[in-house]
């Protein structure tokens, strides 16, 4: 992202587009150039998450450097019309970059299909080694390296990469490709009998997009309760679940994605993310469907503000 901004502010542009739902690692980033002078659009984002190409093409200007949009949402899901935003930036001569970090091992991702001029990944996401990832630039965008030492990877990365690391990226990456279809497709199944399961909890809500999701992202918030709360009995019964994203656990605030989606803080705070991965089978997914029920009610029981809602003091925001 780096080298697509300093390359517009050469040539004067200093205008930068992206959504309102990205991870830290493109939001902190931006404020840094906000810092330096670039002037950043926040796309907002209706209830699914989902951005269209038009609100790209609406926002973009003569001094549009970079959009920068992510494939798939880390917290709810969503999966973005990448393609369709690519073809837009394209034909307007803007730099495309795609945080891919959630999508690749998991959806087909094709960077020239997509029109995306560079795009990020990060191995640990597909059950790769950790501290290893790949910043993609397509053949004519400029890069310039934000490591200074040596002249490695021709002046483009200095220090002395993590070879082990790499191998076992690249050995991670091809074994999951190599089962991509078949992996998505079970993946959705299991999926989606968790989402009309989960959804029989009165008080509840989806988060994120039926359709255009990722295959193992399950997302709920469920009113009257503390996430937090639930984390620890489902942990106690051997369910690793999430309140939200693990960059943002230990905070109090409510999470910007949900926040972003018209999620109030008040049922933010019930919220529950559950990954599914190739190695869960329909027997997890039964567990689950019966201890998550389970659990919501037995923290419901205990929740004053439950017991507020139950008596009318209070009224139902789902
Ligand atoms: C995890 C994640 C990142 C950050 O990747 P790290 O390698 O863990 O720093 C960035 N974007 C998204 C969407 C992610 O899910």
């Amino acid at each position: 992202m780096r080298s697509a901004t300093q390359y517009g502010a050469l040539h004067g542009k200093r205008h930068i587009i992206t959504t309102a739902i990205e991870h830290y690692a493109i939001l902190h980033t931006l404020q840094q150039l906000e810092k330096e002078g670039f002037d950043i659009t926040y796309l907002d984002v209706p209830e699914n998450g989902r951005i269209t190409a038009e609100m790209v093409a609406n926002a973009i200007r003569s001094d549009t450097c970079l959009v920068s949009v992510m494939l798939a949402n880390n917290e709810i899901g969503t999966i973005e019309p990448i393609a369709e935003i690519g073809a837009v930036c394209r034909k307007k001569g803007v730099v495309f970059h795609t945080d891919a970090v959630q999508a690749v091992g998991h959806i087909l991702v094709d960077v020239e299909k997509m029109s995306i001029d560079m795009l990020s990944l990060s191995a640990h996401k597909f059950h790769g080694p950790k501290g290893v990832g790949v910043l993609y630039a397509k053949k004519g965008v400029p890069i310039s390296s934000i490591i200074h030492s040596g002249a490695q990877e021709r002046g483009r990365r200095a220090g002395t990469e993590n070879l082990s690391g790499i191998v076992g990226m690249a050995a991670v990456l091809q074994e999951c490709c190599s089962h991509m279809e078949q992996n998505t497709a079970y993946l959705t199944n299991l999926r989606d009998k968790l989402i009309q399961g989960l959804s029989q909890i009165l008080h509840s809500v989806l988060n994120g997009d039926c359709i255009y999701r990722l295959p193992g992202n399950v997302h709920f918030c469920f009113e009257g309760i503390d996430g937090e709360s639930l984390l620890i009995m489902l942990d106690n019964q051997g369910i690793c679940a999430s309140a939200g994203s693990a960059c943002t656990s230990g905070s109090l605030d409510p999470s910007h994605v949900l926040s972003a989606i018209g999620r109030s803080t008040f049922l933010a705070r019930g919220a529950l993310r559950l990954t599914l991965s190739e190695d869960n089978t329909a027997e997890d997914v039964d567990y689950l469907l019966k201890v998550i029920p389970e659990a919501v009610e037995k923290l419901r029981k205990m929740s004053p503000v439950w017991t507020e809602l139950q008596e009318e003091k209070r009224s139902y925001e789902i």
